[in-house]
């Protein structure tokens, strides 16, 4: 049902976009409309009535058998992108959408080789993307599940973290621990930045050893039945100076309010703009150097984008992480990162970890 019904409102979109069908060939939105996850495919959707087709190839019969919900299954000889072109001449399709952000050029210049001048090609962006936006019950089932997960994990860092011991280290515990829990894999390379690394914004774990003092940022997730989290706590080794004590503190106090300001209407704009002006009157505006959030699901990262002067608008079923920080050269940095659900009423915080200072 699910699948039928992520079907049925992009058909819709295909209507308004005056197409009979899309092409559709980035793999996260392949997953997203009929479920299959292996690496290699495409998948025809029509505008108005008939079934859609997966086309794949030879090793993922049984794969596609198994996953494949609401779309017949073409296992084919050639590359899937000329058995759906052979599907759309059969079908007497006359105008084809294709995903304009997510196929290659050589892609694009086969198709309209296939096809010649019979099919009108029209380039597309962003529809899957759009129903995505908003999750599904589902959706929402598998990213809390996710959320949990990844949660869990942190206690089991703060078991390893002391000086000398490596941030790869580290990283590895959590990401054993993880795919013994069931997860897939982790959603992105495993963020420790300790002491003056913690200032990268994106300082992936490294053979560097924990410093005697100073912050440690850890950011994580997993995937988990398809489905992402992503999540960062800091926390400080050794004596904890009055400067660190007031970047944190300042970092706790712009994430609530950022939190706060997610509710359905809210431009993500405000959203970024709340917590930035509480860095702003602890005089950290300038160390803020990333935008607050973004949304998350099938990928880690996906729309919306909460920045600066965004004027896009949140709506319940809306998944975001809300995440300032600080970073200050040779000092280190401070950033916390929760996953936050639009609901009807306002919001709630998907990420259940507590956000005192932790020392160790
Ligand atoms: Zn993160
Ligand atoms: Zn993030």
């Amino acid at each position: 049902m699910i699948y039928s019904d992520r079907q049925k409102k992009l058909a819709e979109a295909l209507r308004c976009a005056r197409v009979d069908a899309l092409l559709v060939t980035y793999l996260p939105n392949i997953m997203y409309l009929c479920g299959f996850t292996g690496s290699s495919g495409a998948l025809l959707v029509p505008a108005e009535r008939g079934r859609s087709w997966l086309f794949t190839d030879g090793r993922y019969t049984q794969q596609a058998a198994d996953e494949v919900h609401a779309a017949g299954v073409v296992i084919g000889q050639r590359p899937a992108l000329i058995e759906a072109c052979k599907r759309v001449q059969r079908a007497r399709i006359k105008a084809l959408g294709f995903e304009s952000e997510h196929l290659p050029f050589a892609s694009a210049r086969l198709l309209s080789q296939e096809l010649r001048s019979k099919v009108r090609l029209k380039p597309l962006a962003g529809l899957v993307e759009q129903l995505r936006l908003i999750k599904d019950a589902d959706e929402l089932q598998r990213i809390r599940a996710s959320a949990r997960l990844a949660a869990g994990l942190l206690d089991r860092a703060l078991q390893q973290i002391r000086p000398g011991i490596s941030e790869a280290t580290i990283a590895g515990e959590m990401e054993f621990q993880a795919r013994g829990l069931g997860a897939e894999k982790m959603s992105f390379d495993t963020i420790v930045a300790a002491g003056p690394r913690s200032a990268l914004p994106h300082g992936r774990a490294s053979s560097h050893p924990i410093p005697a003092a100073g912050f440690i940022i850890l950011d994580w997730g997993v995937i988990l039945a398809g489905y992402c989290s992503d999540m960062t706590r800091t926390v400080h080794v050794g004596p904890v100076s009055a400067t660190h004590r007031s970047m944190y503190q300042a970092v706790r106090e712009a994430q609530s309010a950022s939190i706060e300001a997610v509710r359905p209407g809210a431009e993500v704009g405000e959203v970024d703009h709340a917590g930035r002006e509480v860095l702003k009157k602890a005089g950290y505006a300038s160390y803020f150097t990333h935008s607050t959030g973004h949304g998350v699901g099938i990928e880690i990262h996906e729309a919306p984008r909460l920045a600066k002067g965004q004027r896009q608008k949140l709506a319940p079923g809306m998944v975001v992480t809300i995440e300032p920080g600080i970073y200050i050269p040779d000092e280190g940095g401070v950033r916390i990162e929760d996953m936050v659900l639009v609901t009807e009423s306002g919001h709630e915080v998907l990420t259940s970890i507590p956000k005192d200072l932790i020392t160790l």
